[in-house]
């Protein structure tokens, strides 16, 4: 069947990767998906595969913004049961040589951006949870929240964070009915880190990516994260690590 159908879902990220991936696959399952990103070329053609799938152009480092996102959900679609903060922006370089403004787009996009996310719907899962439906909040976070990798030093900082503060959020929203969850992918095959700047960093991620062989593709994530979702109502996967069998 379509285990998704009557969910109301906002995806940000969707213009690539996981995030797109996620879309497609909560559509194809009978959501309607509000699909978040910056590059609304990209929003569009996406929602021109599926008529359940909303393009809403926005930056998750934008609270305003992200009301006026929310605003626009409501209006368009209803109150969101299913939210995956998926936006990320993955930057390397070693410590010594890094750029502050480099580590405060990482902490605004994948911590305060995701964090907001959360805020901005969450009384739309309150009130889903409250009519006894499922209501997710699922935060996409990586191993590198518990592995190290050198270089990466803020990022993964970021994902730890993300994750330490997810197990605060299923303390407080848990008792309220919110499932709220972790996915922490390994090595996915996306275009993240296609934007390093820092000399050498986009060669080492290259040969990252070379070292695994059969990484996993975003539809593998997109599938974890669609799976997770359909629990039943009183079950929360809370913490999931999916990782190509090849990177151990
Ligand atoms: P992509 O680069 O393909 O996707 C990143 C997405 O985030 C894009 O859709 C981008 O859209 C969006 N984004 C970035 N900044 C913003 C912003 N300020 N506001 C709104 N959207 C934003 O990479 P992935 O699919 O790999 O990344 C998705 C998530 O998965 C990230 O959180 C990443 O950290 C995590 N992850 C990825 C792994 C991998 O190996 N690929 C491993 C572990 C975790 P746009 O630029 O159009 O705004």
């Amino acid at each position: 069947g379509m285990p998704a159908t009557g969910r109301i879902a906002v995806v940000t990220g969707a213009t690539s990767g996981i995030g797109a991936a996620t879309a497609r696959r909560l559509a194809a399952d009978g959501a309607v998906v509000a699909a978040v990103g910056r590059r609304e070329a990209r929003l569009r053609s996406l929602a021109d595969e599926n008529e359940r799938i909303l393009p809403v152009t926005g930056d998750v480092t934008d609270p305003d913004g992200m009301r006026r996102i929310a605003d626009q959900v409501h209006e368009r679609l209803g109150r969101a049961d299913l939210v995956v903060a998926n936006a990320g922006t993955m930057l390397a370089a070693p410590w010594a040589a890094a750029d502050v403004d480099e580590w405060r787009r990482m902490i605004d996009t994948n911590l305060v951006g995701l964090l907001w996310t959360g805020r901005v719907f969450i009384d739309d899962l309150l009130a889903a949870a409250a009519e006894g439906r499922r209501a997710d909040l699922v935060h996409i976070g990586s191993v590198g929240g518990h592995q190290v990798f050198p270089n990466f030093a803020v990022y993964d900082a970021t994902k730890a964070a993300i994750e330490h503060l997810t197990r605060h959020l299923r303390v407080e929203l848990g008792p309220r009915g919110v499932r709220v969850r972790t996915v922490e992918p390994g090595l996915v095959q996306t275009e993240l880190g296609d934007d390093m700047v820092f000399p050498g960093s986009r060669e080492a991620l290259a040969e990252l990516r070379r070292s695994v062989a059969n990484p996993l593709s975003d539809v593998d994530v997109a599938e974890v994260i669609a799976w997770s979702a359909s629990a039943p109502p009183h079950v929360n996967v809370a913490e999931l690590v999916v990782v190509p069998v090849s990177q151990g």
